[in-house]
């Protein structure tokens, strides 16, 4: 019999049939019942996956494929560190900030000591696993305004890698709002190899709407310095923003910024993180996903890499399963202000999460971290089925948490754009092979590798900006 999955949907006279595991699609005219599939899937080799046995348990499918992928593991790789939870901004949206006020909690510099305490027990850590590449975000509140902590912390890191403390290689990435960044600051960050991704929410007037000063001046000058100042200096640096809005009502304008006046070589378009106990000014991303699908299309054809999209399209193009969307699944840690370990930047101030910890093995017997690492869509009831399974990851694990009060649940912003690329790729694909199919008068079509790539009109596949091993480390091709 047929895969049960399978996802069907008609583009004129043909259907189109989408393996979401596999990404494999066919087109076929007219209507074809599932014997006629069957048959056609079998002579395009596609058995394998797309026609099962009668008795076929999905259960023990995908038991299979996830036993060869990080799920249920807990491999820790990254280490995410508030160094500080203080920002000279007051940005509308702040997941930090803005929980930090509602759990209570004080916002306050990383000491030196517990930095060092943080890095040690990190090292430790890596050492007692596999060799792998280590990621170690910098973070905050605004990681300069506890500058002499942060550098000591590079130079720290730089030094014990040259002697293999962390069992691998290390990417040091700092994610701060540019507006402090100096010209010492970037040769420093250019000479001990620091990526540095910069908050700029497209241009001055998108950005100043919800990025302010305390004094509620706008930021934008002061971030777009600070960004060309790392550039001047060689620095990796690249940008961040979060689509609110006025970033959609203003997308080509935004998207132009980037292109064609900043010209970095990737964008994160973050959709929003949802805050504890209250609402984010403004909040109307699911009203706002044709615009997200927009930025999209021109970006591909602008050949800007927005990676929170690419996070959706990659998988499509490469064919590789998402199987989680963020690295609090098993292979991250969060280290707070107060050198406590926790398991996600979101619940950073909820002390059920962060705990003091000698040993940071210890997080591998957590219930919350074993929780967590096994949560993918691809085992979620309401899931199983949907035709972006294997692209959406679940989302982020906070928002979802938020959103249903369930761990096992979709992040709806995730899972509604994750639908949206899926449709839009299965267009794509259909506007590219129907001129094929009526040339050559086919009636059956597979979709090709080469056709397939349309998809990403003139993006690059993979280059060298911040954060891809830990983008791409839950990405696995079904075998
Ligand atoms: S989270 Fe949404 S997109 Fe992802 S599998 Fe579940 S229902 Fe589908
Ligand atoms: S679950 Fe969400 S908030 Fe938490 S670390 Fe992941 S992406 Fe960030």
């Amino acid at each position: 019999m047929l895969f049960p999955y399978l996802y069907r949907t008609r583009f004129d006279d043909t259907l189109a049939f989408f393996h979401p595991l596999t990404f494999d699609v066919l087109f076929m005219k007219g209507e074809p019942d599932d014997a006629a599939v069957e048959e056609t899937a079998a002579l395009a080799g596609l058995s394998r996956h797309w026609c099962v046995e009668e008795d076929f348990s999905y259960d023990s499918y995908i038991d299979g494929f996830l036993s060869d992928t990080f799920y249920g593991r807990i491999d820790i790789r990254i280490l995410k560190m508030f160094t500080t939870t203080k920002c000279n901004l007051n940005c509308a949206y702040c997941l930090i900030e803005k929980n930090l006020e509602t759990r209570g909690k004080k916002c306050r510099n990383l000491s030196l000591e517990d930095a060092e305490g943080v890095i040690d027990r990190f090292s430790r850590l890596c050492r007692s696993q596999d060799r792998a590449k280590r990621t170690i975000m910098l973070y905050g509140g605004e990681p300069l305004m506890n500058r002499e902590t942060v550098f000591a912390v590079i130079r720290k890191i730089r030094h014990m890698e040259k002697e293999d403390a962390f069992n691998g290689p290390v990417e040091i990435d700092l994610e701060c709002n540019g507006t402090l960044v100096t010209e010492d600051d970037a040769v420093f960050l250019r000479e001990h190899g620091v990526f540095i991704l910069i908050s700029i929410d497209g241009i001055r007037e998108v950005h100043d709407t919800y990025r302010r000063t305390r004094d509620g001046k706008g930021s934008y000058e002061a971030a777009r310095a600070g960004y060309e100042t790392l550039i001047r200096a060689g620095c990796t640096a690249v940008i961040s923003s979060v689509f609110t809005d006025r970033y959609a009502e203003n997308l080509d304008a935004c998207l132009s910024a980037m292109t064609q006046d900043l010209k970095p070589k990737s964008i994160g378009l973050n959709l929003f993180h949802v805050l504890e106990e209250r609402e984010i000014e403004n909040d109307h991303t699911m009203d706002l996903m044709d615009r997200y699908e927009q930025a999209f299309l021109k970006a591909r054809e602008e050949g800007l890499y927005i990676e929170h999209i690419m996070r959706r399209i990659r998988p499509l193009a490469d064919k590789k399963i998402r199987v989680s969307d963020c690295g609090a699944c098993g292979s991250r840690i969060v280290s707070d202000v107060e050198g406590r370990i926790g398991i996600c930047e979101g619940l950073v101030g909820d002390d059920r999460y962060f705990l003091k910890r000698e040993d940071y093995a210890d997080v591998k017997k957590d219930p919350e971290f074993r929780r967590w690492s096994v949560r993918t869509p691809l085992k979620m009831e309401g899931c199983i089925g949907c035709r972006a399974m294997g692209i959406c990851g679940g989302g982020c694990v906070s928002n979802a948490l938020r959103q249903n009060h369930e761990l096992y649940s979709p992040d709806r912003y995730i899972c509604e754009s994750s639908k949206m690329f899926t449709d839009l790729a299965l267009k794509i694909w259909w506007n590219t092979v129907k001129a094929v199919m009526e040339e050559k008068k086919e009636t059956v079509h597979l979709l090709s590798d080469e056709e397939r790539g349309s998809l990403l009109g003139v993006l690059q596949r993979s280059f060298d900006i911040p954060l891809q091993t830990v983008s791409k480390q839950f990405e696995k091709r079904i075998r």
